[in-house]
């Protein structure tokens, strides 16, 4: 296994499939590399499951959901499990963060701080609502009594992506767990380690069989599979536009299974003259570099007020130039190298792109000279809204900056764009702040701060951003089931 000299040693997960419990081979007996994306080498093989797979896994869930014992433990043993899972993440927290580092390239001590934390958080805080889950009485016309039933919907089928592997998984599994569902999770093919050592710990804690299955696998074979199976109730999905698309459209052929989508952004953060300016500076960076800019809410469209927008490039670009790009092991890293190489060309492209269609390049734009996919933090000037980089969405640590003059022109232009995840502002007018709040067309708005994420606070996309909510009491409306009861007195 090739790493850093400063990693800490760690066991790999067995790079199997969990099936019903059982940790198997793929039925084909294929595998795949997972590849550390510091040195593009392979770390190790993980069996590759396909539709064969995909099948036993959705009987083992169903039968976990019909008739094994989850659907009929009590809702505070099942916060239960959910806690213990918590603790037993808590107590490998270190390795966890070493996994996620490893296989994504995230730097370690984010990882720690940050990914491995939020997705405890995550677990903690949906043990917390499974005892709450009740329905209303409803006083309808004539003698009757009258009330609903929250269900879990059954099924399951969950696919996530490798940006936040351990994050994203938290968000998916934990309130379709505290709800009651059973669960088929693709999570992604670059990043399959720190799913296959949560799966151990799933199992680990006392989870019945079948509740959480794991199959990690490619997006066109097994996910597709999941998308389409006829016997899954509901798919969520985390990832690109495109892809969701695809994901929703394989639910309309297949069985109508309920789907939930949260998608790419493209995501307006707005400086007025008025804000503190330091902190719009910094806060913008990291609004845009967190997570090499692999994040769907990134800020993408920094658009800045004219009366200051030539000190706030200038400054930008020399907070871009003092960022540190490295091993992502060592403590003074603030940026690894980004998933792939596919990843890789993709930004470079736009970076092209950009200096195509007249865009000023005021810092970095190129590959460093490393066997990884270090890419240098990179600042656009002079960006107008109709340049390819300021439409799509890079994913990558390209940040453009684009320059208004008005309230009202502003919000105009951070709304015409397909995507509506997040949105900032950096003001110290509180009317300007609230604006912008009520004006913006997206799922998330951040005033005076940037990538503020609780497990208590609805996240997810208006427009092809996705649908439906994640996180907080609005996240378990995704997975359960209104059943309306109603009885002759
Ligand atoms: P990205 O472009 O960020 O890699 P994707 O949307 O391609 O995002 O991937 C997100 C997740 O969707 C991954 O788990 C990937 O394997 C999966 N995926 C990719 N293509 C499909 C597909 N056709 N059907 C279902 N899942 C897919």
């Amino acid at each position: 296994m090739p790493m850093s000299p400063l990693m800490k040693p760690v066991n790999l997960p067995a790079g199997k499939l969990l099936i019903n419990g059982q940790w198997r081979d793929s039925v084909s007996g294929k595998q795949f590399a997972t590849v550390n994306p510091a040195n593009a080498e392979e770390i190790c093989q993980i069996a590759e499951a396909d539709a064969a797979d995909v099948d036993l896994a959705v009987q083992a869930a169903r039968d976990a959901f019909e008739i094994g014992p989850w659907r009929k433990m009590a809702a505070t043993e099942r916060s239960k499990l959910l806690n213990r899972l918590a603790a037993l993440m808590e107590k490998n927290l270190e390795e966890l963060a070493v996994l996620e580092a490893l296989d994504n390239g995230k730097p370690y001590f984010t990882a720690k701080a940050v990914d491995v934390p939020l997705a405890i958080a995550c677990f903690r805080y949906f043990a917390g609502w499974a005892d709450k889950i009740q329905g209303r009485t409803i006083p309808i016309n004539g003698n009757y009594f009258c009330y609903t039933r929250h269900e879990p919907v059954g099924v399951v089928g969950q696919i996530i992506p490798w940006n936040f592997p351990l994050l994203m998984l938290a968000w998916k599994l934990a309130p379709a767990l505290a709800t009651g569902n059973t669960i088929v999770m693709k999570p992604a093919e670059q990043t399959p380690l720190t799913a296959l050592r949560v799966a151990e710990l799933i199992t680990e804690a006392g989870f019945p069989d079948g509740v959480v299955n794991m199959l990690p696998g490619f997006g066109p074979t097994a996910g597709a599979a999941i998308a389409s199976h006829m016997d899954i109730d509901k798919v969520a999905f985390t990832g690109s536009t495109a892809v969701g698309r695809l994901v929703m459209q394989a639910a309309a052929q297949s069985n109508l299974k309920r789907v939930s989508l949260e998608l790419g952004g493209k995501s307006p953060n707005i400086v007025f003259a008025d804000a503190d300016m330091d902190a719009a500076i910094e806060g913008s960076h990291f609004a845009l570099f967190f997570n090499q800019g692999q994040s769907c809410c990134a800020g993408s469209r920094t658009f800045v007020d004219e009366k200051v927008y030539d000190e706030f490039v200038e400054r930008s670009v020399a907070r871009a130039k003092k960022r540190r790009v490295g091993d992502p092991f060592s403590p003074r890293t603030e940026q690894g190298p980004l998933i792939d190489s596919d990843q890789f060309e993709k930004v470079l492209a736009y970076v092209e792109a950009g200096k195509r269609e007249g865009a000023r390049l005021a810092a970095g734009g190129s590959r460093r000279d490393e066997p990884g996919f270090f890419m240098e933090p990179t600042v656009f000037a002079d960006v107008t809204d109709t340049m390819t980089i300021a439409q799509e969405e890079i994913f990558g640590p390209v940040m453009s900056i684009i320059k208004f003059s008005s309230l009202d022109e502003v919000v105009q232009r951070a709304n015409r764009t397909m995507y509506g995840l997040a949105a900032a502002v950096w003001t110290r007018d509180i009317g300007k702040a609230h604006a912008i709040a009520n004006g913006v067309r997206a799922g998330t708005v951040w005033v005076n701060c940037y990538n503020v994420l609780d497990a208590a606070a609805p996240f997810g996309g208006f427009k092809q951003s996705g649908n439906g909510r994640e996180l907080g009491e609005y996240g378990l409306e995704q997975y359960t089931e209104v059943k309306t009861v109603t009885v002759k007195l």
